[in-house]
Order: structure tokens, then C-alpha cells, then sequence
């Protein structure tokens, strides 16, 4: 008896061993980034119809995060704070005149950004970018020059280069349900390797399979060094395209066919690297850059019961759905405490041990300890910006609302003094305000605040300039 129960023990012993073993010093990274999908559009987030099983799948066999944010509520300075770390507001990616980058834009990510890429890269690792990237399509802000050995994907919103005259008469946000809305041709968008336009206009019913394509073909081609994917989908941002095999399939429509095609594209990387070994020495997240774009209506996806949506500092903004896996690595557990995508960089920075910038503030935090040994987050609060001007903070439990404005009409604005107060936790849909019973929370809000305002240095607006 006492030999078989010390046998159990060194059993045991050794797969806990082996478990914290599974990761080499430089693990794979990939970071898999929807556009627009909302907190609300994945089954394992309570959606009823759209069907999303390899994600799903993922969520149970890893960790699934329910208050998750991610640094803006629109494309291009949520993808700054993803890749630099730091809130958009530092490194200029954020403006008051343009809310993202677009085709006549002249700027993009400064060359002073240290990006994950540059960090991994400096590490060796091979990295790519493979989809949207939005923080600069001239030549001297594209990945290849911001730390990526390989780009492949259309450089910003797939919605942007609407064709001369299809717009005329037509309401901006009508347009995308009307015929020629329909068709991918009407949106001359380029699609691009490394530097160069390959295809234009972009066939965008493929290219969520086609993204897949590339990922896989990179991830195999570097199965032997250690390798970051950064693979944006275009998707499901408007316009919707979807291929012959998934359109008509979702009960949700469209956007479920979109949702759903994206969701089977990520089951293929998850078996490419299972059948390529490389499971049990990568971690992949899985989010998107921000919430539903809701003036779109059916088109537009959901953030579930949260407020709001794209383009606001409610909740349905910039909290998101956020999936980690690594089998082996990975506990299976439901994150409630705060993450960020910011601290994403930090994370694998760590992990791939590169130091963290110290001349220039690094909002990301460490995640690795939540991860690999489900420790407390050590990250408390969060700070949401538009454009460069501080709207709200999260503090625990608490968040205090300064300024609200809806999310694309401009209209709406309203300053609050005192600000309005929600807990976040108990009250997800920020429906009830209670700042007249915790002005001691209010309080300890306004010195974070004060603290946070003290030391900022915001970036030269890198937006503003437009041909
Ligand atoms: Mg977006």
C-alpha cells in the first residue's frame, strides 16, 4: 500500500514537473485579433447562435478572461497599445482630429515605439504579421519596418477606398446592405506582401481563408526557431464577406457566417500546431481590437450585456472576449480579475526575457504569473481614453465616467461633474449610478487620477496630418 501510494506521489510530482516544463525558454507567441467583434459574439461568451466551437474549445481548455480591455475603442490606437505597451495617448496614435489612420493619412507609428515584434525579434524569434495593420501604410510604418520579418494582409480597415461615386446619394452607413455594397470589388482596398500591393482590389470573400493559409505556411516553415504570429483579422469589421462554404449557415446571418469562418480558420492553426509538436510549447491569445459597431445594426456584431459599443468609453467599447491557450501550460480557468492588451507585450516580453523599455512609461503589466500559476492579476486599474483626453477610470471594482459621447454620430457629450459612478462588477450594463453613496471611492478615483494626469506625457498627434 505505502509503495503504490509512493509511487502516486512521484506520479504526481512528475507531471507538475512536467507541466511548468512544457514551455522552452522562448515559447511560440500568437496573437490571434478580430476587428469589431463584441464581447457578446462568441458562443462561449453567451452568444445563443453564432457558433464558434474551436474557440469555444480553446476557452475550456485554457483560460477565458471576462474583464479584459484593450487600450482605445477604435482600430488604429488599440493596435498601438497592443504592440508598444503603452495607452495610444503616449505614443501620439490617438487624436482628437481622426480617430484612426486612413488611406490619405501621412503618418503613422513612430520609429521611437519599441513594438512586441522588436522586442521578440531582438530575442530571434521569426515574427509576422499577417492581416490588418492600420498603424501606417507608407512605407517607413509598415511591419516590416516596425520589427516584423514578414507582412501579408491589407494595411488598413477593409471599409476604407470606397469606389469613386458608390457612395453619391447613398448614406455612409446604408451602403454596405446595398447591392454594390456587396461586392468585395466596390472597396479598393490593397492587399500586400512585405512592401509591395499583390492583389487590389483585395478579394476579401477569401481572405480570412487565405490569412489562415499564410499563418499556417509561416508557423510550419518556422516550427524549428522560436516564432511570433500576430494574424488581425480583417474581420468582422464592415463590410462582410464571407466564402461559398460559410455563407448562409449561421443563424445569426452574415456576421454569424463571418464569425463562424473565422472561428473554423483558428481550429486549422490549432491543428497545425498540434500536428506539428508545437502545442505544448506556444500560447495563443485570442481577442479583438474593439466593440461592436453598433450603428450597423445586424451587420454590426454585440457586446452581449454590456453598454455600448465601438468608438465609446462604455464598457462595449473596449471590454473584450480574451482567450488564452497552451496545453499543458495553461490551467483551465475563467479569469475575472482585469487584463489588458497592453500587457500582452509586457508578458511576452518577460516570457521571452527582453528587458522592458525603461526610457519611456510601459503601461503593460506582467500576465505571466495569472497565467502559468493562476495568481492574482497585477493590474487594478484602467484608463479610457478617446482620442487624447482622459473619459473614464476603472479602479477595482469602480468605474468613474468624466465625459460620455456616443460612439461615431459625435453627438451626445456630456461632462460629469461629479462623474458618474458604476460597480462594474455588480452592474456590468453600467446601468446604475452610485456616486452619491461612495464619494470616499471618488475620492480615491480623483488622486488616482491626479497621479496618472501628474506624470503624462502625451505623443505628438501622428493622425492629424492627412493629404
Ligand atoms: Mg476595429
Amino acid at each position: 500500500m505505502r509503495t503504490i501510494l509512493t509511487i502516486a506521489i512521484l506520479l504526481f510530482a512528475w507531471c507538475n514537473l512536467r507541466a511548468q516544463d512544457g514551455l522552452n525558454a522562448k515559447p511560440n507567441v500568437i496573437i490571434i485579433f478580430a476587428d469589431d467583434l463584441g464581447y457578446g459574439d462568441l458562443g462561449v461568451y453567451g452568444h445563443p447562435t453564432i457558433r464558434t466551437p474551436n474557440l469555444d474549445r480553446m476557452a475550456m481548455e485554457g483560460q477565458k478572461w471576462t474583464n479584459f480591455y484593450v487600450g482605445a475603442s477604435v482600430c488604429t490606437p488599440s493596435r498601438a497599445a497592443l504592440l508598444t505597451g503603452r495607452l495610444p495617448v503616449r505614443s501620439g496614435m490617438a487624436s482628437r482630429t481622426n480617430r484612426v489612420l486612413f488611406p490619405d493619412s501621412r503618418n503613422g507609428l513612430p520609429e521611437s515605439e519599441v513594438t512586441l515584434a522588436e522586442q521578440l525579434q531582438s530575442a530571434g524569434y521569426a515574427t509576422a504579421c499577417i492581416g490588418k495593420w492600420h498603424l501606417g501604410h507608407k512605407e517607413p510604418y509598415l511591419p516590416t519596418n516596425n520589427g516584423f520579418d514578414y507582412y501579408y494582409g491589407i494595411p488598413y480597415s477593409n471599409d476604407m477606398d470606397i469606389r469613386a461615386g458608390l457612395l453619391d446619394g447613398v448614406g455612409y452607413f446604408d451602403f454596405f446592405t446595398t447591392p454594390a455594397g456587396r461586392e468585395t470589388e466596390s472597396y479598393n482596398v490593397p492587399l500586400m506582401r512585405n512592401t509591395e500591393v499583390i492583389e487590389r482590389p483585395a478579394d476579401q470573400t477569401t481572405i480570412t481563408r487565405r490569412y489562415t493559409d499564410e499563418a499556417i505556411n509561416f508557423i510550419k516553415d518556422h516550427r524549428e526557431k522560436p516564432f511570433f504570429v500576430y494574424l488581425a483579422h480583417n474581420l468582422p469589421h464592415v463590410p462582410l464577406f464571407a466564402s461559398d462554404s460559410f455563407l448562409h449557415t449561421s443563424k445569426r446571418g452574415l456576421y454569424g457566417d463571418v464569425v463562424a469562418e473565422i472561428d473554423h480558420n483558428i481550429g486549422r492553426v490549432i491543428e497545425t500546431l498540434k500536428s506539428e509538436g508545437l502545442a505544448e510549447n506556444t500560447i495563443v491569445v485570442f481577442t479583438s481590437d474593439n466593440g461592436p459597431w453598433l450603428p450597423f445594426g445586424v451587420e454590426g456584431g454585440s457586446a452581449g450585456l454590456l453598454r455600448d459599443g465601438k468608438g465609446t468609453t462604455w464598457e462595449g467599447g473596449m471590454r473584450e472576449p480574451c482567450i488564452v491557450w497552451s496545453p499543458g501550460n495553461i490551467e483551465p480557468a475563467v479569469i475575472t480579475d482585469l487584463g489588458a492588451t497592453m500587457d500582452l507585450f509586457t508578458t511576452f516580453s518577460q516570457l521571452a526575457a527582453v528587458p522592458v523599455p525603461e526610457d519611456r512609461v510601459v503601461d503593460g503589466l506582467d500576465l505571466g504569473p495569472v497565467f502559468f500559476r493562476g495568481e492574482a492579476s497585477p493590474r487594478q486599474d484602467m484608463f479610457y481614453y478617446r482620442g487624447d483626453e482622459l473619459y473614464a477610470v476603472r479602479m477595482g471594482d469602480f468605474k468613474a465616467h468624466f465625459i460620455t459621447e456616443s460612439g461615431y454620430s459625435g453627438a451626445g457629450r456630456e461632462t460629469h461633474d461629479p462623474p458618474l459612478l458604476y460597480n462594474v462588477n455588480v452592474d456590468p450594463s453600467e446601468a446604475f449610478d452610485i456616486g452619491a453613496e461612495h464619494p470616499e471611492v471618488l475620492d480615491l478615483i480623483g488622486q488616482l487620477v491626479a497621479e496618472h494626469e501628474a506624470k503624462m506625457v502625451k505623443g505628438e498627434d501622428q493622425l492629424k496630418d492627412r493629404d
